[in-house]
């Protein structure tokens, strides 16, 4: 047996009605805010992420499903939609198309990365962008979209936390300001805390490793060395989310991983989910569209991850029950079940038909087994007649009805 790669998951029938039910409600909760979707494609230059997603975070220095193509061409697999969505909006100047730039996909990327509960190797994303907007209250209505979007969902139990994490201007200030106060101390923490303070000190705050936590937690906070605009940014994005009545944290610690990132993150977690407890993140990337080669524009975005949101959605009864089952009796009926199937589906029913001509006791068990809730028997008089009979599984009664009535009295009992 070939089995599938490791960190890819097949997604079965019995799980695709989730799927599904995630997909609808995102598409639906997007277009009410606006969003235009756009879908691009899997594979895009590998420069694309290096500039975009940035030289220093662990997606394009280790995560990456980069090779040379055919004819010599240095390509990945997307490892996130971002600098993709950037792209197209820079590519195809949607700017001067959209009345705003509201944009959203669906999809998946690619991360090689130790698969776990909640963490895979190839992963789905929805992913939401708005370019062109620096006002507070974009960074709020866009969390609020968040949140609704996972409360549609019906997934309680939902955290939102935001921070700032400042701007070109007053980000260095802070980063040597948590350069000083480790000290000497720098020497203690792991090897990838090292190579972040070279890099991008921020992201020492992402370490999960125990023993460097006691230090961490007496680092300064990113808040307290906000220039005056990014402080008064934060502020406003804070009232705008008391004007929803939306609940949220501040975590001094949430920096993100990615290197583009200004002014506010933030994170949507979930209790359910154990160790990988994000739902989905994002934030501000303002000099994103700029460094890719677009005009000077301000970004924010968020991704979700599907696996996550599916893992977390509560069990409705999605059972994949097929409506009628057309069993045969007799040999004149044989071919006609399938014309009879042909009707049923025109007419909107789920039917399942047997090709095996098998005996009736064995239609009647594969019915059962499909989990039908009518029967719709086809023999050699009711073929004479222009009838059929109807079998109601959960009561076992069977009554007669017209040939050219049937669609009618199925659709109205189910
Ligand atoms: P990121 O693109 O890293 O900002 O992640 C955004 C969201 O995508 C996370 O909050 C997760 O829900 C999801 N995600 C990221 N990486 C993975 C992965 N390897 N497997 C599954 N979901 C992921």
């Amino acid at each position: 047996m070939i089995s599938a790669v490791r960190g890819t998951r097949d997604i079965l029938p019995d799980q695709v009605e989730r799927w599904r039910r995630v997909e609808e409600v995102a598409r639906r909760v997007c277009s009410r805010y606006g969003y235009y979707e756009l879908r691009t494609p899997i594979i895009e230059r590998e420069e694309l992420f290096s500039k975009g997603t940035g030289e220093s975070t662990d997606i394009v220095q280790k995560e990456m499903y980069a090779f040379d193509d055919k004819g010599g061409q240095r390509v990945t697999l997307r490892p996130e939609a971002t600098p993709s969505i950037v792209r197209a909006f820079v590519e195809h100047s949607l700017e001067q198309s959209l009345s705003v730039a509201k944009l959203f996909t669906l999809g998946p990327m690619f991360r090689y990365e130790r698969p776990q509960k909640g963490r895979y190797r190839q992963f789905h994303q929805l992913n939401v962008e708005v370019f062109g907007v620096a006002e507070a209250s974009l960074d709020a209505e866009v969390m609020e979209m968040a949140c609704t979007l996972v409360g549609e969902l019906g997934i309680d139990e939902s955290e939102l936390v935001i921070n700032s994490v400042g701007c070109p201007d007053c980000r260095p200030v802070f980063s040597e300001a948590l350069l000083n106060a480790l000290g000497g101390d720098l020497s203690k923490l792991c090897g990838d805390c090292q190579r972040r303070a070279k890099t991008n000190p921020l992201r020492i705050f992402d370490c999960k490793v125990e023993a460097d936590q006691s230090t961490i937690d007496r680092l300064p906070h990113s808040t307290d060395y906000l220039c005056d605009a990014c402080r008064g940014h934060f502020e406003a994005v804070q009232r705008h989310l008391r004007l929803y009545d939306q609940p949220f944290r501040l975590s001094h610690r949430l920096v993100r991983g990615l290197d583009y990132y200004t002014r506010t993150t933030f994170e949507l977690l979930s209790s359910k989910l154990g160790a990988q407890n994000a739902l989905l993140g994002g934030g501000r990337y303002d000099g994103l569209v700029k460094r890719l080669g677009g005009p000077d524009r301000p970004g924010i975005g968020f991704a979700a991850g599907l696996e996550r949101l599916v893992l977390a959605l509560p069990d409705v009864n999605d059972q994949m029950v097929p409506d009628v089952f057309v069993a045969a009796i007799g040999s004149l009926a044989q071919d006609a079940v399938f014309v009879l199937a042909r009707a049923l589906r025109a007419g909107g029913l789920r039917t399942l038909v047997d090709y095996e001509a098998r005996s009736a006791k064995a239609q009647m068990k594969r019915a059962n087994r499909a989990g039908v809730s009518h029967v719709v028997i086809l023999g050699d008089d009711e073929l004479a007649a222009g009838e059929v009979t109807v079998k109601t599984m959960a009561t076992g009664e069977q009554c007669k009805v017209a040939r050219d009535k049937i669609v009618d009295v199925l659709l109205s009992a189910s």
